[in-house]
Protein backbone atom coordinates (compact mmCIF):
# COMPACT_ATOMS: atom_id res chain seq x y z
CA UNK A 1 0.00 0.00 0.00
CA UNK A 2 1.13 3.50 -0.98
CA UNK A 3 1.38 4.99 2.61
CA UNK A 4 0.51 8.42 1.76
CA UNK A 5 -3.38 6.81 1.00
CA UNK A 6 -3.81 6.25 4.46
CA UNK A 7 -3.83 9.97 5.11
CA UNK A 8 -7.62 10.60 4.62
CA UNK A 9 -8.20 14.33 4.92
CA UNK A 10 -4.99 15.14 2.78
CA UNK A 11 -6.20 13.51 0.27
CA UNK A 12 -9.78 15.01 0.07
CA UNK A 13 -8.35 18.58 0.90
CA UNK A 14 -6.11 17.44 -2.21
CA UNK A 15 -8.97 17.00 -4.25
CA UNK A 16 -10.58 19.88 -3.47
CA UNK A 17 -7.42 22.36 -3.84
CA UNK A 18 -7.08 21.04 -7.26
CA UNK A 19 -10.93 22.58 -8.26
CA UNK A 20 -9.59 25.74 -7.59
CA UNK A 21 -5.71 25.67 -8.22
CA UNK A 22 -3.64 24.34 -10.62
CA UNK A 23 -2.99 20.73 -9.92
CA UNK A 24 -3.72 21.57 -6.70
CA UNK A 25 -0.43 23.10 -5.66
CA UNK A 26 0.71 26.49 -5.61
CA UNK A 27 4.74 25.64 -6.81
CA UNK A 28 5.16 22.46 -8.87
CA UNK A 29 7.24 20.52 -6.54
CA UNK A 30 4.94 20.39 -3.94
CA UNK A 31 2.68 17.91 -6.03
CA UNK A 32 4.66 15.06 -5.46
CA UNK A 33 5.07 13.90 -9.08
CA UNK A 34 8.58 12.96 -9.43
CA UNK A 35 7.58 10.26 -6.90
CA UNK A 36 3.94 9.59 -6.89
CA UNK A 37 1.11 9.71 -4.54
CA UNK A 38 -1.01 12.31 -3.07
CA UNK A 39 0.84 15.28 -1.12
CA UNK A 40 0.44 16.59 2.16
CA UNK A 41 -1.54 19.22 3.81
CA UNK A 42 -0.07 20.35 6.67
CA UNK A 43 -1.57 22.57 9.26
CA UNK A 44 1.19 23.75 11.75
CA UNK A 45 4.49 23.31 12.72
CA UNK A 46 6.75 23.40 15.60
CA UNK A 47 10.68 23.01 15.92
CA UNK A 48 11.88 19.70 14.07
CA UNK A 49 8.17 18.63 12.99
CA UNK A 50 5.49 19.27 10.46
CA UNK A 51 1.76 18.48 11.66
CA UNK A 52 -0.13 17.27 8.72
CA UNK A 53 -4.41 17.88 8.51
CA UNK A 54 -4.98 14.86 10.42
CA UNK A 55 -2.53 15.68 13.34
CA UNK A 56 0.21 13.43 12.84
CA UNK A 57 3.64 14.51 13.14
CA UNK A 58 6.48 14.34 10.58
CA UNK A 59 10.28 15.20 11.36
CA UNK A 60 11.03 17.50 8.93
CA UNK A 61 14.05 17.76 6.17
CA UNK A 62 12.83 20.20 4.51
CA UNK A 63 12.22 23.08 6.36
CA UNK A 64 9.76 24.91 3.33
CA UNK A 65 12.87 24.44 1.88
CA UNK A 66 15.67 26.31 3.50
CA UNK A 67 14.66 29.00 5.00
CA UNK A 68 13.67 27.40 8.89
CA UNK A 69 17.03 27.05 9.74
CA UNK A 70 16.19 27.21 13.59
CA UNK A 71 13.60 25.05 13.23
CA UNK A 72 9.54 26.30 12.78
CA UNK A 73 7.81 29.04 15.04
CA UNK A 74 11.45 29.57 16.70
CA UNK A 75 10.25 32.07 19.36
CA UNK A 76 12.90 34.62 18.03
CA UNK A 77 11.31 35.50 15.11
CA UNK A 78 7.50 34.69 16.56
CA UNK A 79 8.21 37.67 18.71
CA UNK A 80 9.17 40.11 16.00
CA UNK A 81 6.66 39.14 14.27
CA UNK A 82 4.11 39.81 16.21
CA UNK A 83 5.71 43.06 17.45
CA UNK A 84 5.66 44.62 13.56
CA UNK A 85 2.55 43.67 13.14
CA UNK A 86 0.86 45.39 15.91
CA UNK A 87 2.66 48.16 14.39
CA UNK A 88 1.07 48.23 10.96
CA UNK A 89 2.26 45.13 7.95
CA UNK A 90 2.57 47.26 5.10
CA UNK A 91 3.26 51.33 4.49
CA UNK A 92 4.41 51.26 0.85
CA UNK A 93 7.43 54.03 2.27
CA UNK A 94 11.13 53.39 3.78
CA UNK A 95 10.75 52.00 7.62
CA UNK A 96 14.09 51.72 9.94
CA UNK A 97 13.71 47.66 9.95
CA UNK A 98 14.84 47.90 6.19
CA UNK A 99 18.03 49.67 7.10
CA UNK A 100 18.30 47.04 9.65
CA UNK A 101 18.11 44.31 7.18
CA UNK A 102 20.38 45.78 4.66
CA UNK A 103 23.05 46.58 7.30
CA UNK A 104 22.94 43.05 8.69
CA UNK A 105 23.35 41.48 5.24
CA UNK A 106 26.10 44.58 4.24
CA UNK A 107 28.03 43.49 7.51
CA UNK A 108 28.09 39.46 7.10
CA UNK A 109 28.65 39.64 3.42
CA UNK A 110 32.14 41.34 2.13
CA UNK A 111 31.33 41.06 -1.07
CA UNK A 112 27.86 43.30 -0.78
CA UNK A 113 28.24 46.77 -0.30
CA UNK A 114 24.38 47.89 -1.17
CA UNK A 115 21.24 45.45 -1.27
CA UNK A 116 17.89 45.60 -2.37
CA UNK A 117 15.48 43.68 -0.82
CA UNK A 118 12.37 42.21 -3.06
CA UNK A 119 9.98 39.49 -2.44
CA UNK A 120 11.31 36.18 -3.54
CA UNK A 121 14.17 34.33 -5.01
CA UNK A 122 13.08 34.49 -8.74
CA UNK A 123 13.05 38.52 -8.60
CA UNK A 124 16.31 38.50 -7.24
CA UNK A 125 17.96 36.55 -9.83
CA UNK A 126 15.99 38.30 -13.10
CA UNK A 127 16.93 41.54 -11.05
CA UNK A 128 20.39 41.03 -11.13
CA UNK A 129 20.53 39.47 -14.64
CA UNK A 130 18.66 42.77 -15.64
CA UNK A 131 21.43 44.68 -13.84
CA UNK A 132 24.26 42.92 -15.38
CA UNK A 133 23.02 43.67 -19.08
CA UNK A 134 22.68 47.30 -17.85
CA UNK A 135 26.15 47.46 -16.20
CA UNK A 136 27.79 45.91 -19.42
CA UNK A 137 25.73 46.83 -22.03
CA UNK A 138 25.80 43.02 -23.24
CA UNK A 139 22.88 40.84 -23.95
CA UNK A 140 23.99 37.12 -23.33
CA UNK A 141 24.51 35.76 -20.00
CA UNK A 142 25.63 31.81 -19.02
CA UNK A 143 24.20 29.73 -16.72
CA UNK A 144 24.65 25.53 -15.72
CA UNK A 145 22.50 22.87 -16.43
CA UNK A 146 20.59 21.18 -13.57
CA UNK A 147 20.96 25.25 -11.67
CA UNK A 148 17.71 26.51 -10.62
CA UNK A 149 17.82 30.19 -10.36
CA UNK A 150 13.26 30.76 -9.75
CA UNK A 151 10.78 30.80 -12.85
CA UNK A 152 12.16 33.92 -14.61
CA UNK A 153 11.57 33.30 -18.34
CA UNK A 154 15.28 33.77 -19.21
CA UNK A 155 16.25 30.93 -16.72
CA UNK A 156 13.87 28.58 -18.40
CA UNK A 157 15.93 27.48 -21.06
CA UNK A 158 17.54 23.83 -21.42
CA UNK A 159 20.83 23.04 -23.21
CA UNK A 160 20.66 23.33 -26.71
CA UNK A 161 22.22 19.69 -28.44
CA UNK A 162 25.82 20.73 -27.93
CA UNK A 163 27.92 23.31 -26.49
CA UNK A 164 28.17 25.96 -28.78
CA UNK A 165 23.87 26.15 -29.34
CA UNK A 166 21.65 28.59 -28.58
CA UNK A 167 19.42 27.40 -25.80
CA UNK A 168 15.90 26.28 -26.20
CA UNK A 169 12.79 26.80 -24.26
CA UNK A 170 11.85 24.33 -21.89
CA UNK A 171 8.44 25.80 -20.98
CA UNK A 172 5.91 26.74 -23.37
CA UNK A 173 5.78 30.59 -23.39
CA UNK A 174 9.38 31.33 -22.98
CA UNK A 175 9.88 33.05 -26.40
CA UNK A 176 12.66 31.63 -29.09
CA UNK A 177 14.05 35.12 -28.61
CA UNK A 178 14.40 35.25 -24.52
CA UNK A 179 16.19 31.81 -25.28
CA UNK A 180 18.61 32.76 -27.42
CA UNK A 181 20.44 35.59 -24.62
CA UNK A 182 20.34 32.31 -22.47
CA UNK A 183 23.55 29.79 -22.69
CA UNK A 184 24.30 26.48 -20.78
CA UNK A 185 27.15 25.13 -19.46
CA UNK A 186 28.18 21.94 -17.87
CA UNK A 187 28.43 22.52 -13.87
CA UNK A 188 32.44 21.40 -13.09
CA UNK A 189 33.60 21.82 -16.69
CA UNK A 190 35.89 24.62 -17.10
CA UNK A 191 37.27 24.38 -20.65
CA UNK A 192 33.68 24.01 -21.70
CA UNK A 193 33.13 27.02 -19.99
CA UNK A 194 35.98 28.80 -21.27
CA UNK A 195 35.03 27.14 -24.77
CA UNK A 196 31.44 28.61 -24.78
CA UNK A 197 32.85 32.55 -23.50
CA UNK A 198 35.18 32.25 -26.77
CA UNK A 199 32.79 31.53 -29.09
CA UNK A 200 30.75 34.58 -27.49
CA UNK A 201 33.25 36.86 -26.74
CA UNK A 202 32.07 40.53 -25.88
CA UNK A 203 28.68 39.48 -25.88
CA UNK A 204 28.77 37.93 -21.78
CA UNK A 205 27.25 40.05 -19.33
CA UNK A 206 27.00 37.34 -16.36
CA UNK A 207 27.74 34.03 -15.33
CA UNK A 208 24.92 32.85 -12.66
CA UNK A 209 25.93 29.76 -10.71
CA UNK A 210 24.94 28.37 -7.57
CA UNK A 211 27.96 27.93 -5.93
CA UNK A 212 27.20 24.67 -4.14
CA UNK A 213 24.10 23.54 -6.18
CA UNK A 214 20.78 21.95 -4.76
CA UNK A 215 18.44 21.82 -7.58
CA UNK A 216 20.10 18.92 -8.82
CA UNK A 217 20.85 17.32 -5.35
CA UNK A 218 23.61 18.99 -3.75
CA UNK A 219 26.32 19.10 -6.52
CA UNK A 220 30.08 20.52 -4.77
CA UNK A 221 31.88 22.58 -6.85
CA UNK A 222 35.36 20.60 -7.85
CA UNK A 223 38.73 22.22 -6.33
CA UNK A 224 39.67 25.02 -8.75
CA UNK A 225 36.38 25.55 -10.59
CA UNK A 226 34.85 28.17 -8.95
CA UNK A 227 38.74 29.83 -8.95
CA UNK A 228 38.83 29.40 -12.40
CA UNK A 229 35.44 30.39 -13.18
CA UNK A 230 36.02 33.78 -11.47
CA UNK A 231 39.40 34.19 -13.27
CA UNK A 232 37.56 34.11 -16.72
CA UNK A 233 34.58 36.75 -15.40
CA UNK A 234 37.40 39.36 -14.72
CA UNK A 235 39.56 38.46 -17.89
CA UNK A 236 36.84 38.66 -20.23
CA UNK A 237 34.99 41.76 -18.49
CA UNK A 238 31.74 39.29 -16.90
CA UNK A 239 29.72 39.99 -14.18
CA UNK A 240 29.92 36.60 -11.90
CA UNK A 241 26.59 36.21 -10.21
CA UNK A 242 26.45 33.99 -7.18
CA UNK A 243 22.89 32.31 -6.62
CA UNK A 244 22.86 32.12 -2.72
CA UNK A 245 19.24 32.02 -2.87
CA UNK A 246 19.97 28.40 -1.01
CA UNK A 247 23.00 28.89 0.60
CA UNK A 248 23.01 31.68 1.49
CA UNK A 249 23.60 32.40 5.59
CA UNK A 250 22.70 28.59 5.06
CA UNK A 251 26.44 27.20 4.91
CA UNK A 252 28.40 29.69 7.33
CA UNK A 253 26.97 33.06 8.63
CA UNK A 254 29.24 34.44 5.35
CA UNK A 255 27.85 32.29 3.13
CA UNK A 256 28.90 29.72 0.75
CA UNK A 257 30.88 32.59 -0.86
CA UNK A 258 33.14 33.05 2.30
CA UNK A 259 32.71 29.13 2.98
CA UNK A 260 34.84 29.01 -0.77
CA UNK A 261 36.99 31.87 -0.99
CA UNK A 262 34.96 33.43 -3.88
CA UNK A 263 34.01 37.12 -4.14
CA UNK A 264 30.98 37.31 -6.65
CA UNK A 265 30.41 40.93 -8.25
CA UNK A 266 26.51 39.97 -7.43
CA UNK A 267 24.60 37.56 -4.63
CA UNK A 268 21.30 36.71 -5.11
CA UNK A 269 19.42 35.76 -1.98
CA UNK A 270 16.03 34.49 -0.02
CA UNK A 271 14.80 31.82 1.71
CA UNK A 272 16.26 32.40 5.48
CA UNK A 273 16.90 36.04 5.17
CA UNK A 274 13.47 35.98 5.52
CA UNK A 275 12.87 33.94 8.35
CA UNK A 276 10.01 32.03 6.36
CA UNK A 277 8.31 35.13 5.08
CA UNK A 278 8.66 36.32 1.39
CA UNK A 279 12.05 37.98 0.89
CA UNK A 280 14.23 37.96 -1.71
CA UNK A 281 17.59 40.49 -1.83
CA UNK A 282 20.26 41.46 -3.95
CA UNK A 283 23.72 43.26 -3.70
CA UNK A 284 27.02 43.77 -4.93
CA UNK A 285 29.85 46.04 -5.55
CA UNK A 286 28.46 50.22 -4.95
CA UNK A 287 29.90 51.16 -8.23
CA UNK A 288 27.51 48.58 -10.08
CA UNK A 289 24.26 48.62 -7.51
CA UNK A 290 24.07 52.49 -8.17
CA UNK A 291 22.93 51.36 -11.58
CA UNK A 292 20.02 50.31 -9.92
CA UNK A 293 16.63 52.80 -9.76
CA UNK A 294 16.43 55.20 -7.99
CA UNK A 295 20.03 55.85 -7.91
CA UNK A 296 20.25 54.72 -11.60
CA UNK A 297 18.57 53.69 -14.88
CA UNK A 298 18.46 50.05 -14.45
CA UNK A 299 14.59 50.10 -13.47
CA UNK A 300 13.17 47.70 -10.52
CA UNK A 301 10.39 48.14 -8.27
CA UNK A 302 8.10 46.32 -5.68
CA UNK A 303 4.77 47.51 -3.86
CA UNK A 304 5.75 44.94 -0.76
CA UNK A 305 9.46 44.84 -1.17
CA UNK A 306 10.93 45.41 2.12
CA UNK A 307 7.66 44.34 3.59
CA UNK A 308 8.05 45.59 7.31
CA UNK A 309 6.73 41.85 9.12
CA UNK A 310 8.89 40.13 6.67
CA UNK A 311 11.91 42.40 7.63
CA UNK A 312 11.48 41.78 11.30
CA UNK A 313 10.99 37.74 10.78
CA UNK A 314 14.28 37.97 8.50
CA UNK A 315 16.22 39.86 10.72
CA UNK A 316 15.01 38.13 13.67
CA UNK A 317 16.62 35.22 12.05
CA UNK A 318 19.82 36.45 10.61
CA UNK A 319 20.29 38.51 14.16
CA UNK A 320 20.36 35.59 16.41
CA UNK A 321 22.63 33.46 13.50
CA UNK A 322 24.91 36.54 14.15
CA UNK A 323 24.83 36.16 17.92
CA UNK A 324 24.65 32.36 17.88
CA UNK A 325 27.36 31.02 15.79
CA UNK A 326 27.56 27.74 17.55
CA UNK A 327 24.13 26.81 15.54
CA UNK A 328 26.39 26.38 12.36
CA UNK A 329 28.58 23.70 14.42
CA UNK A 330 25.21 22.49 15.82
CA UNK A 331 23.84 21.74 12.00
CA UNK A 332 26.96 20.85 10.87
CA UNK A 333 27.47 17.87 13.25
CA UNK A 334 23.55 16.88 12.74
CA UNK A 335 23.67 16.95 9.39
CA UNK A 336 27.12 14.40 9.12
CA UNK A 337 25.49 12.48 11.40
CA UNK A 338 22.48 11.87 9.11
CA UNK A 339 24.76 11.54 6.15
CA UNK A 340 26.52 8.85 8.25
CA UNK A 341 22.72 7.12 9.00
CA UNK A 342 21.79 6.90 5.49
CA UNK A 343 25.43 5.61 4.18
CA UNK A 344 25.53 2.98 7.11
CA UNK A 345 22.25 1.98 6.80
CA UNK A 346 21.96 1.63 2.67
CA UNK A 347 25.56 0.42 2.52
CA UNK A 348 24.31 -2.92 5.02
CA UNK A 349 21.83 -3.26 2.76
CA UNK A 350 23.95 -3.23 -0.27
CA UNK A 351 21.86 -0.40 -2.00
CA UNK A 352 23.85 1.85 -4.55
CA UNK A 353 23.82 5.43 -3.40
CA UNK A 354 25.62 8.34 -2.42
CA UNK A 355 25.58 10.91 -0.30
CA UNK A 356 26.90 14.44 -0.97
CA UNK A 357 26.73 16.87 1.51
CA UNK A 358 27.84 20.69 2.35
CA UNK A 359 26.93 22.31 6.21
CA UNK A 360 23.36 21.18 6.46
CA UNK A 361 22.31 20.79 2.67
CA UNK A 362 23.09 17.15 1.31
CA UNK A 363 21.75 14.70 -0.91
CA UNK A 364 21.06 10.94 -0.44
CA UNK A 365 21.75 10.16 -4.53
CA UNK A 366 20.44 6.26 -5.25
CA UNK A 367 23.57 5.86 -7.28
CA UNK A 368 27.42 5.65 -6.42
CA UNK A 369 29.09 8.75 -6.39
CA UNK A 370 30.64 11.41 -6.93
CA UNK A 371 27.93 12.97 -9.03
CA UNK A 372 29.83 16.47 -10.38
CA UNK A 373 26.90 17.67 -13.03
CA UNK A 374 23.47 17.21 -14.09
CA UNK A 375 23.89 14.51 -16.69
CA UNK A 376 25.25 12.59 -13.35
CA UNK A 377 22.40 13.42 -11.40
CA UNK A 378 19.91 12.23 -14.42
CA UNK A 379 21.33 8.80 -13.82
CA UNK A 380 20.24 8.23 -10.14
CA UNK A 381 17.65 5.23 -9.54
CA UNK A 382 14.57 7.55 -9.56
CA UNK A 383 12.12 4.61 -8.25
CA UNK A 384 14.60 3.28 -5.57
CA UNK A 385 14.09 6.68 -4.54
CA UNK A 386 10.50 7.34 -5.01
CA UNK A 387 10.36 3.38 -2.35
CA UNK A 388 12.24 5.23 0.18
CA UNK A 389 10.80 8.45 0.27
CA UNK A 390 7.29 6.70 0.70
CA UNK A 391 8.65 4.60 3.27
CA UNK A 392 10.12 7.61 5.33
CA UNK A 393 6.98 9.43 4.63
CA UNK A 394 4.76 6.49 5.87
CA UNK A 395 7.10 6.15 8.95
CA UNK A 396 6.84 10.36 9.58
CA UNK A 397 10.08 11.70 8.44
CA UNK A 398 9.59 13.75 5.42
CA UNK A 399 12.01 14.31 2.85
CA UNK A 400 12.05 16.64 0.06
CA UNK A 401 9.49 15.04 -2.91
CA UNK A 402 12.41 14.46 -5.52
CA UNK A 403 16.13 12.74 -6.35
CA UNK A 404 16.87 16.05 -7.23
CA UNK A 405 16.63 17.97 -4.51
CA UNK A 406 18.29 18.96 -1.36
CA UNK A 407 17.79 18.28 2.20
CA UNK A 408 18.00 21.48 4.90
CA UNK A 409 18.61 20.45 8.09
CA UNK A 410 17.44 22.87 10.69
CA UNK A 411 18.70 23.10 14.39
CA UNK A 412 15.63 21.81 16.25
CA UNK A 413 16.93 18.14 15.07
CA UNK A 414 18.75 16.24 18.13
CA UNK A 415 19.00 12.60 19.03
CA UNK A 416 15.77 11.70 18.97
CA UNK A 417 15.16 12.26 15.66
CA UNK A 418 17.99 11.35 14.16
CA UNK A 419 17.33 7.65 16.02
CA UNK A 420 14.15 7.59 15.03
CA UNK A 421 15.46 8.40 11.34
CA UNK A 422 17.93 5.60 11.79
CA UNK A 423 15.37 3.16 12.69
CA UNK A 424 13.37 3.94 9.54
CA UNK A 425 15.86 3.42 7.29
CA UNK A 426 17.03 0.28 8.95
CA UNK A 427 13.38 -1.24 8.57
CA UNK A 428 13.21 0.02 4.66
N1 LIG B 1 17.59 30.43 -6.79
C1 LIG B 1 17.77 29.27 -6.15
C2 LIG B 1 19.15 28.72 -6.00
C3 LIG B 1 16.68 28.58 -5.63
O1 LIG B 1 16.88 27.41 -5.01
C4 LIG B 1 15.40 29.13 -5.78
C5 LIG B 1 14.21 28.43 -5.24
O2 LIG B 1 14.28 27.36 -4.72
C6 LIG B 1 15.26 30.35 -6.44
C7 LIG B 1 16.37 30.97 -6.93
C8 LIG B 1 13.90 30.95 -6.61
O3 LIG B 1 13.45 31.42 -5.39
P1 LIG B 1 11.86 31.60 -5.14
O4 LIG B 1 11.26 30.25 -5.16
O5 LIG B 1 11.81 32.30 -3.79
O6 LIG B 1 11.37 32.49 -6.24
Amino acid sequence: MNPTSALDTSKRLFEEARQYIPGGVNSPVRAFRSVGGDPVFFQRALGAYLYDADNKAYIDLINSWGPAILGHTHPVAVDAVKQALQQGFSFGAPTEREIDMAKIIVEATPSIDLVRMVNSGTEATMSAIRLARGYTGRSKFIKFAGCYHGHGDSFLIAAGSGAMTFGVPNSPGVTPGTAQDTLIATFNDLPGLEELVAANQGEIAAIIIEPVTGNMGVVLPEPGFLEGLRALCDDQGILLIFDEVMTGFRLGYGSAQQLLGITPDLTCLGKIIGGGMPVGAYGGRREIMENVSPSGPVYQAGTLSGNPVAMAAGYATLNYLRTHPEVYTRIEATSAALADIFTSELTAKGIPHGVQRMGSMLTLFFKEGPIRNYDEALECDTEAFARFFHHLLGHGVYLPPSQFEAMFVSLAVGDTELNKIQETCRAF
